[in-house]
């Protein structure tokens, strides 16, 4: 532990960590050491781990990356926090996010922007830039992270790491700073697949804290790691994958051979209604946070501002001063999709479509394959001066959203370089609940 808080201290410019605390993770460490020392120790005891700061925290601050909850201090943790715990794993801070999760750049954080370790112009995607990019400089073997519509795969993919997107539900909500509830999924990103399922393995299972938590038993998703992709077959979705940079499209194309030598089928597949993905996620997305933050009134916790004349005014200056301009977006949009008049026509129909994506899905692996590949992005990451506008950042969204609307796992695995020696990520998506097929996939590839 000492040794990696020295590496955080000495990679201070990545701007990876919002709040390291040695004092609390050294305890953590020796407790840990105890129990090895007793014999009581289980796998993963006296690991370190990063978590994302959405994740709430009794014993470092739980910012959301937002001006609103500086300096919080959470009296309980979440249950994921909970659950590494528990197994032993040290905790060594928390990560950088964009605010409330809301981006694809990490340069939304109200305490500036992390850099990506592979080069410093470009962005380390996002929201869980922090967590990618110190899993990637090596300040940790693991961190966790949250994905609602791409955010753990999309920063793995840019700085060249690997990270899962379980299965909606499998992962407690509980204690995740709320961004879009329907969609909000915990998950990790680490160097191999083999360590993200050790770290998963950990965190997933039924808690009644979530009513939409999904009642399995546990499950260890290392078993099977090894029984290789013979027979599998694998869906590709050749329209998506030749819509992507030409360096990333042939990283693909290459990845696919090398499953194809290892045995696995290749089938052609088509992800027509997956391709409305974008605009169904950002009438949804932003529907839901505008309802997740109505509670960052002033009132109950967060910011509350210094100068008004009533409660109302209260309200008003408190939000305004606390949330940052992504926020504020998607509170403006959330609200007009939800007003009257304007339900039916945007968020009712949304909805409709976003059914249709997940039977098509579902309908996929009913008859043609059993795990799907494709491309994260369109690119290796791009730099911090490019994407300026939000829409151009909602449209980078595109492989990644259909896999959130349909709940289903997926995950990002390193995939070649690009022609700037920037990291490729190819995203492989499986069934629901399927996490086991899904790492074994990885694994056999990695
Ligand atoms: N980039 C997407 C967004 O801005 C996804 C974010 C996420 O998964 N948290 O909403």
């Amino acid at each position: 532990a000492q040794a990696y808080l020295d590496k955080i201290e000495d990679k201070k410019s990545l701007n990876a960590f919002l709040d390291v605390r040695p004092e609390v993770t050294l305890k953590e460490a020796e407790a840990a050491d105890r129990k090895i020392a007793e014999g009581t120790a289980s796998p993963l005891t006296g690991v370190p781990i990063a978590h994302k700061d959405i994740f709430v925290t009794r014993n470092w601050a739980s910012t959301a990356a937002s001006k609103m909850l500086e300096n919080y201090m959470s009296p309980f943790d979440a249950t994921v926090v909970e659950r590494i715990q528990e197994a032993g794993l040290v905790c060594l801070g928390k990560t950088n996010c964009d605010e409330f999760a809301m981006g694809s750049t990490t340069a939304n954080s109200a305490y500036g922007k992390t850099f990506n370790p592979w080069n410093e112009h470009v962005v380390p995607g996002g929201s869980s830039g922090g967590s990618a990019s110190c899993v990637a400089a090596r300040l940790t073997p693991a961190a966790t992270a949250t994905d609602t519509g791409g955010s753990i795969r999309q920063p793995a993919a840019f700085c060249g790491v690997t990270g899962i997107k379980p299965t909606y539900g499998r992962p407690s909500r509980w204690g995740m700073i709320a961004f879009a509830s329907s969609l909000d999924t915990a998950g990790v990103i680490a160097q191999t697949a083999e360590d993200c399922a050790l770290v998963l393995s950990q965190m997933i299972g039924f808690d009644k804290r979530d009513s939409t938590s999904i009642e399995l038993p546990p499950e260890d998703l290392t078993i099977g790691l090894n029984d290789g992709v013979k027979g599998l077959r694998i869906g590709v979705p050749r329209a998506w994958i030749d819509k992507a940079a030409p360096a990333l499209r042939d990283s693909i194309y290459a990845a696919l051979k090398v499953y194809e030598d290892l045995g696995a089928v290749l089938v052609d597949i088509k992800l027509e209604k997956a391709d409305l993905g974008v605009p169904v996620y950002y009438i949804i997305a932003p529907a839901e946070a505008s309802s997740n933050l109505g509670r960052f009134d002033g009132v109950r916790y967060g910011h509350r501002a210094q100068n008004y004349t009533d409660l109302l005014d209260m309200i008003k200056k408190s939000r305004d001063e606390g949330f940052g301009p992504e926020p504020k977006r998607r509170i403006l949009i959330g609200t007009y999709v939800l007003s009257h008049g304007y339900y039916d026509a945007y968020y009712i129909k949304a909805q409709q479509v976003r059914r249709l994506i997940a039977e098509e899905f579902d309908h996929i692996f009913a008859e043609n394959c059993d795990v799907i590949a494709a491309p994260v992005s369109t690119d290796a990451a791009f730099r911090f001066d490019d994407k300026s506008d939000p829409l151009s950042l909602y449209l980078s969204d595109l492989y990644t959203v259909p896999g959130s609307l349909a709940g289903l796992p997926s995950m990002s695995v390193p995939c070649g370089m690009s022609p700037d020696n920037l990291p490729f990520g190819l995203q492989l998506i499986a069934p629901k609940c399927k996490e086991a097929r899904l790492l074994r996939t990885a694994h056999a590839y990695q």
